[in-house]
């Protein structure tokens, strides 16, 4: 009998019309251990004269973690950091408390390519300092024809980096020929996976690029491993964490263990107070903000 849930991917729009693939949060299973939202954007060519641009806007009790593939994202946010993202670097913003940024593709009119994702923090770091954090170095090694990219937590020996708080896993792997791997996972964890190209099975069953996996911990307590079956030139994030067990609360970019948390956030956002200070563009003069909707309740 299949442990495995199948999560379609929805439609999401960034704003101008620029949509991405929505993975996380879904009714089918909410988050894959701390991991609490996940896109996939492109990989998109665009018209000359687009790119992806989204304007100054707030997060608070999270931290937002973009892997970029293709193309190159200009960041900004309100502590005053501007950095530019290519393909194989990793971004990590610790939202903590409050803290506003802006994406903006570095070229209009090329291509994009980038998964991103928040992780809850947990209750005693939802109020810490904002922080950021660029990694242009990640783990990477071979392994029967495969390419792997560390990009969070520990695996075979290598361990990323990047920064995080709590026991999570994401990992790239990338082919060209067609072939199995086993991965060991720990029986802690419960797993997703998300085709970025190509195409593969896990524990025998068909994954393509609509549709992401998820194996709850304790669904397949025969196996030891992960089983995936890459299909020729594919590219597969395989992410890993152990479940959340806190109350978590959602809204528009906002991540809070309270409605009155989020509430909050969003009355300070509409009003303008110290808590999101202003993002500087290019020209010195402070980004367009982008307007909150209605609170749901
Ligand atoms: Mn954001």
């Amino acid at each position: 009998m299949s442990t495995l849930i199948h999560i379609p991917l929805r439609a999401a729009d960034l704003g101008e019309g620029f949509l991405v693939r929505r993975a996380l949060p879904s009714k089918l299973h909410r988050m894959v251990g701390a991991w609490c939202f996940l896109d996939h954007a492109g990989p998109v060519r665009f018209a000359q004269g687009k790119g992806m641009h989204v304007g100054a806007h707030p997060h608070i009790g999270l931290q937002t973690f973009t892997w970029l593939m293709d193309g190159e994202v200009m960041h900004r946010d309100s502590l005053g950091h501007v950095q530019p993202i290519k393909p194989g670097q990793v971004n990590l913003m610790t939202a903590g408390r409050g803290i506003v940024h802006t994406e903006d593709s570095v070229t209009d009119g090329t291509s994009l390519h980038a998964a991103q994702l928040w992780i809850a923090l947990p209750e005693h770091l939802q109020h810490c300092e904002p922080r950021f954090q660029h990694y242009d170095k990640l783990p990477v090694w071979t392994e029967q024809q495969v390419q792997f990219t560390l990009l969070v937590g520990e695996l075979a020996g290598h361990r990323a980096p990047t920064e995080v708080h709590s026991p999570l896993l994401a990992l790239e792997l990338r082919n060209t020929v067609a072939c199995p791997i086993d991965l060991p996972t720990n029986a802690a964890f419960e797993y997703a996976v998300l085709v970025l190209e190509g195409g593969c099975s896990v524990q025998g069953e068909v994954v393509d690029s609509q549709t992401c996996v998820v194996l709850p911990r304790g669904g397949n307590v025969e196996a030891q491993t992960l089983s995936l079956k890459l299909n020729a030139c594919s590219r597969i994030l395989v992410l890993g964490g152990e479940p959340f067990e806190q109350p978590v609360q959602m809204w528009w970019n906002f991540v809070a263990h309270s409605k009155e948390a989020i509430a909050r956030a969003q009355a300070d956002w509409e009003q303008g107070t110290s808590r999101f200070p202003v993002v500087l563009q290019a020209n010195g003069e402070p980004a367009p903000r982008l307007q909150a909707p209605a609170l749901p309740w």
